[in-house]
């Protein structure tokens, strides 16, 4: 246990370590693109799978986004770039074949971890060869949570939904 905690917040600590009782073994902080660079929380390098535990603040959750009277011009900008430079990490990974799964800091960490459980076994399974993937024609799978939406839920584009609990 004693390394775990030492890097990342607490939304991301729960998540790892749920997974990690799972027996799925991740890469911490593995950076998936380079110029510009981006780090992703963590990582299934081998299934091509990128996770983000996304903060409130910084994000701008619609649940949690407080917007601070001082510097408010500030932090809405700050926020904002924050956004920005969300959708193209996803849009470049996408690019690249890999599945972005993206978590709001509240959202439960068993829930999470059963999402990323899913993906992972999946993309084994497909490796393997012995479940339907993706055709070399299809689109591959983009997951994101909901930027959007208050209630946790899935939008996915691709290989068929992931259930919520
Ligand atoms: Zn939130």
């Amino acid at each position: 246990m004693s390394n775990i905690g030492q890097t990342g917040t607490a939304a991301e600590v729960a998540i790892r370590r749920e997974l990690f009782r799972r027996g799925l073994r991740y890469r911490e902080d593995f950076k998936v693109l380079t110029k510009p660079r981006r780090v992703a929380d963590m990582t299934f390098p081998r299934q091509r799978i990128a996770i983000f535990v996304d903060g409130c603040f910084w994000h701008g959750c619609p649940d949690h986004a407080t917007w601070p009277k001082r510097n408010a011009e500030f932090w809405r900008q700050k926020i904002k770039a924050n956004r920005r430079r969300d959708v193209n990490t996803n849009l470049r990974l996408r690019e690249l074949g890999w599945t972005v799964l993206r978590f709001w800091e509240h959202e439960d960490a068993k829930h999470a971890a059963n999402v990323i459980e899913q993906h992972v076994t999946m993309a084994r399974l497909r490796q393997r060869g012995s479940a339907p993937g993706p055709t070399t024609t299809s689109k591959r799978t983009t997951v994101r949570t909901w930027l959007h939406q208050k209630r946790p839920m899935l939008c996915e584009i691709g290989v068929g939904a992931a259930s919520h609990m």
